[in-house]
């Protein structure tokens, strides 16, 4: 055998043998999970995995071998784990389908699960997709989208029209940012609680996810110390979402200039989703956009502004550079945004002001509603800034929200349990939706609470 077959055949080996053990490992991994789930305990230990880096580092040094590619792999392999063992997980989601499928039972269901707004989009809608047709949009098109619905976005966002990309929903934006700017083996950091996607699509890419938690008594906020922590070689990117889903929350201005400094100073990505930017109640949120970060993106939606979430679209801003790669995987996977549907997000957007400000105005009395009825059962929160929920846990002890969402929905109302936002099991979200039944959804929330756990 020549000098390279001999390797190739120890290559050969030696891969084999690592598939191995990596059939082992899962399994072992499952296991844990199962151990886990019936602990109650979450499925990412970043403690542990801090101690298996130290040792992985360690093991580096001794055989001299370069520690960011080990910690690429080591982080690999701690995603296959936590992909095994996140199966049985409730989210707003999996509550939403269960609730519908006891819809199509029969059963009336109170939805307070959902995100999002129950009221029809605004009356231009009507009357551009009666428009479309005749107007002739319904071809291929440009991958960014049309060129005056860039214009009027790029004008409402202060930049120029090369910053905005359209895409179908902010979600496949977020998707396609984690995508296409980050390898796998890199590291994002995402403040929980956070809107699961960030995770899972970083899970679903081979990313390592850095989760700070945030708690109710640090009024979901934060510290710097935190995220400077969770820095390392491989972090790439760390994603702010406010206001905030679930929380409804806002940072303060000082805390995100810090957020960002930070980030800067790192060279890091900025992902903000800003999907709930009309969505506020007192001060109007600092946008990331004013900071002028060149690795900074923004993702917006019209799906809650303007109650157009079933249209499926929305939009990211950033440099040219970013937007371009970002574009590259919107053309191979879906070519453009729908043409008709941009043409109605066209035609809503070029009269803006009424629609987003009743909306506003509608979302605003009915979180006034939420934290009244939630403050007369007792629930302990903080009072949203924006956003459309509240994030809420009972004052009894050992309450598990899960266990209570399950037990809810078969009294017809559907809530959304904290441990979809992350390790939140005694929290639950609530949506503000239509007045009568959102007191409606409260009083039967509160009887059963009393009837479980008073
Ligand atoms: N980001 C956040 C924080 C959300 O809550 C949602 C939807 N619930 C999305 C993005 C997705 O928005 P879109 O409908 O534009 O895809």
């Amino acid at each position: 055998m020549s000098d390279i077959e001999e390797h190739r055949k120890k290559i050969e080996e030696i891969t084999l043998e690592m598939i191995k053990l990596l059939k082992t490992r899962t399994d072992i991994a499952k296991q844990i999970g199962d151990a886990k789930a019936s602990l109650g305990m979450t499925v990412t230990d970043e403690e542990r995995e801090d101690t298996l880096r130290t040792q992985v580092a360690k093991l580096c040094k001794e055989i001299d071998l370069d520690q960011s590619t080990a910690s690429k792999f080591l982080n690999l392999l701690l995603n296959e784990s936590v992909k095994v063992q996140s199966d049985n997980k409730q989210t707003h989601l999996s509550m939403f389908l269960k609730a519908k499928a006891l819809e199509e039972e029969g059963k009336k269901i109170i939805h307070l699960e959902v995100g999002e707004p129950d009221f029809k989009p605004p009356q231009e809608v009507k009357t551009a997709l009666a428009e479309v047709y005749d107007k002739g949009y319904g071809k291929y098109g440009p991958t960014k989208g049309i060129t005056e619905l860039r214009k009027i976005l790029s004008k409402d966002s202060t930049v120029d029209i090369e910053n905005i990309m359209i895409c179908p929903g902010a979600r496949f934006a977020v998707y396609l940012a984690i995508t296409t700017l980050l390898n796998p083996g890199d590291e994002i950091i995402v403040i929980e609680p956070a809107w699961p996607a960030y995770k899972d699509c970083a899970l679903n890419a081979g990313i390592k996810v850095r989760t700070i938690k945030t708690t109710l008594e640090t009024k979901w906020e934060p510290s710097i110390d935190q995220i400077n922590n969770a820095i390392n070689e491989n972090t790439k990117m760390i994603i702010l979402n406010y206001p905030n889903n679930p929380t409804g929350k806002n940072l303060p201005e000082k805390l995100l200039d810090n957020i960002m400094q930070t980030a800067k100073e790192h060279d890091l990505y900025v992902l903000s989703d800003e999907i709930y930017e009309d969505y506020y109640l007192d001060d109007e949120p600092k946008k990331i956009v004013t900071y002028g970060y060149e690795k900074s993106i923004i993702t917006k939606s019209f799906s809650k502004s303007f109650a157009m979430t079933g249209f499926r679209i929305g939009y990211a801003v950033a440099e040219p550079p970013i937007i371009e790669k970002m574009s590259k995987l919107q053309a191979l996977s879906l070519t453009n945004v729908s043409e008709p549907i941009q043409y109605v997000a066209l035609q809503v957007i070029k009269s803006p002001f009424e629609a987003i400000q009743e909306n506003t105005e509608t979302i605003e009395a009915r979180l006034g509603i939420l934290v009244e009825s939630a403050k007369d059962i007792g629930l302990e929160f903080i009072e949203p800034d924006g956003a459309m929920y509240l994030f809420a846990k009972t004052k009894y002890k050992d309450f598990d929200a899960t266990k209570f969402s399950e037990q809810l929905l078969e009294r017809g109302v559907a809530i959304a349990p904290g441990e979809g936002f992350g390790d939140y099991k005694e929290f639950f979200r609530l949506t503000a939706i239509d007045e009568t039944k959102l007191k409606e959804g409260m009083i039967i929330l509160d009887t059963i609470l009393k009837e479980l756990y008073g």
